[in-house]
């Protein structure tokens, strides 16, 4: 192996002489603790090598060897369940043998290399097999099936296959392969994070990636292979969204990214997934989730490639057919990570200190997410749908990240202090945020949960935009001012704001609404509206309107739980009952 010299030292950054051997993005050994790094820029001989963890105490004249090898992930059985820190050492295994901080060095293998899986062979002797062809599968967890594939670049005829039990590692088919030798695969392949693995095209996604989350199913849903983006400023409720999506959207498999800003953010994650409880499938949340945490002792390097580890981790599983949801929390620190490494490197800045590469980088994540024909398989179909939090520093969206990512993502949930400050959560600004693939899940929408889903949802974001216009007169002239008409919109567009859009991430009842149930709430709130209208036509006063009993159950109804949606029903009628004896009592 190449062998080079460290000739500086700064921070995580390192630069080596004699690295001419060497190329681009490998993988180093640094100094005779061993210390993982990767090569950032070559020059001639000369390397400059992020290193993945605390290089202090190293010197010029210690010895720097290449792997000969791009930063990789290891991929097979057992990444789910794991927790992995950004170059995907595994840290529940590094803990049980070093303890809470990761030793300088340590070299343990990403996936366990003991554990025994059961592989249930699925191709068949003398089966002509190329890259992306199942093998056999193996139960990962309670709900995950792995499909063991054919790595890419390899093809072959089957000539035996395994089964039973077995090891990462052990052999569990032999190809022969077009020249007459033989290859032994194993479960486990490899693949550098850098390079987006490949899939045979991509599709336009037309179904949503159902949250349970109310404003986002309703008004800015994403499509399951989408992308979107969460900027906030501090506070403003960004790591709950994402922790609720990691709870509850409607994905296969769950790919989170942590990037505290805290470290106890990550801490929260890892206590309380494994006690939540998939509704769909009643285990644990963890048996479908792969963390990839940074801790706070891990140098900025390691952030920035931790999104990497996740991304390939996720299209891993997108290749075996899956909808895969990633998380990353938050993007800027990642960012921030890109910012400081190229400041050591003293390239031209560009806006604000980042490198002029920021938004293509940025860019280069998102592209990898998407809903795809995968290489091999009639109609296999796999996702990957791409959240990520940005925290903009003062919320201010303008800096170049949140900027950069704007660009690039089709889903915005604009987080806003100042309902954040109310304590409206989630604080999703109805008014600012957008999602483009609104208009072409809209069919899927009426299709699969109510005909008239995109009636109803119309109708609830024109009173919002009613009520800010409104609002607008009152600041000016006073409440006196408005209709009738108008003031009845104004409490509509307040129900939907407080009883509809204001949803509680820690109410056993309230932190998931099924879209039966999102359609039911909204219709009730639209028909007191409605209702409200035709008697003011008829005659009725507006304030035995806006005194009806039955508000109070409209308030309620988000705390009707989900086996039990006859009960809105029961609230329907007493609405219907209510105002026809305001009209009755107006009509004698
Ligand atoms: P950020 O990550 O943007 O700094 P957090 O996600 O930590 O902000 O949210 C800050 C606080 O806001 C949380 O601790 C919680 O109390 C409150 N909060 C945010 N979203 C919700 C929600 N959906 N329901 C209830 N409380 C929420």
């Amino acid at each position: 192996m190449p062998q080079g010299t460290i000739v500086k030292v700064a921070g995580p950054l390192i630069v080596a002489d004699n690295m001419g051997d060497a190329r681009m993005y490998d993988v180093v050994r640094v100094s005779k603790k061993r210390l993982v790094g990767e090569i950032i820029e070559l020059r001639g001989s000369r390397a400059s090598i992020q290193v993945y963890e605390e290089t202090s105490g190293l010197g010029p004249g210690e010895p720097v060897e290449s792997t000969g090898a791009p930063l990789s992930v290891e991929l097979g059985p057992g990444l789910i369940e794991s927790i992995f820190d950004g170059i995907q050492r595994p840290l529940t295994a590094i803990r049980s043998i070093a303890g809470d901080r990761i030793p300088r060095g340590v070299d343990v293998p990403s996936l366990d290399r003991e554990k025994v899986w059961g592989f249930v062979p699925v191709a068949q002797v003398g089966d002509a097999i190329g890259p992306g062809d199942v093998l056999g599968t193996v139960q990962e967890s309670a709900v995950v099936e792995h499909r063991i594939m054919v790595p890419h670049g390899i093809s072959g005829t089957v000539r035996w296959l395994h089964s039973g039990a077995a090891k990462v590692t052990d052999t569990v088919c032999r190809l022969a392969l077009a020249d007459g030798s033989e290859l032994p695969l194993s479960m486990l392949q490899r693949w550098p994070v850098r390079r987006g693995r490949p899939y045979a095209e991509k599709i336009a996604p037309t179904s949503p990636m159902v949250t349970g989350q109310r404003v986002i199913d309703t008004f800015f849903p994403v499509a399951g292979g989408g992308v979107a983006a969460v900027p906030g400023p501090f506070g403003s409720g960004k790591t709950v969204v994402q922790h609720q999506l990691a709870k509850w959207a409607d994905a296969d498999i769950i790919v989170y990214v942590g990037c505290g800003e805290r470290g106890n953010e990550m801490t929260d994650v890892l206590m309380e997934f494994p006690e939540l409880h998939d509704p769909r499938t009643g285990e644990s949340l963890m048996k479908r989730t792969v963390l990839i945490a940074n801790t706070s002792d891990m140098p900025v390097a390691a952030r920035e490639a931790s999104i990497y580890t996740g991304i390939t981790i996720a299209e891993y599983y997108r290749d075996m057919g899956y909808k895969v949801a990633i998380m990353a929390d938050s993007t800027s620190r990642w960012a921030e990570a890109l910012r400081e490494m190229s400041g050591r490197l003293e390239e031209m800045p560009g806006e604000e200190g980042y490198p002029a590469y920021l938004s293509s980088r940025i860019a280069e994540f998102y592209e990898r997410a998407g809903l795809v024909r995968c290489l091999v398989g009639e109609g296999r179909q796999g996702a990957i749908t791409a959240i990520g939090a940005v925290s903009p520093p003062g919320g201010d969206i303008s800096e170049p990240v949140s900027q950069a990512t704007l660009r690039i993502v089709k889903v915005f949930w604009g987080l806003s202090a100042s309902l954040a400050y109310k304590r409206h959560f989630p604080a999703i600004d109805w008014l600012q945020s957008y999602s483009l693939y609104a208009d072409n899940l809209g069919r899927w929408f009426n299709d699969n949960a109510a005909t008239d889903w995109s009636q109803l949802r119309a109708a609830a974001l024109r009173a919002l935009q009613e009520e800010a216009e409104l609002e607008e007169i009152v600041r000016l002239v006073g409440v006196d001012a408005l209709s009738w008409k108008d003031r009845l919109t104004m409490e509509a567009a307040r129900s939907i704001r407080e009883d509809y859009l204001h949803q509680n991430a820690f109410d056993e009842i309230d932190t998931y609404t099924s879209l039966q149930k999102q359609c039911r709430m909204l219709r009730l709130i639209l028909a007191y509206q409605t209702r409200g209208r035709a008697a003011l036509d008829a005659g009725v006063d507006l304030a035995p309107i806006l005194a009806l009993p039955v508000r109070e159950a409209i308030g309620r109804a988000k705390y009707i739980p989900e086996d039990d949606l006859k009960r809105f029903d029961a609230v329907e009628s007493e609405l219907v009952a209510q105002m026809a004896a305001l009209m009755d009592e107006e009509a004698r």
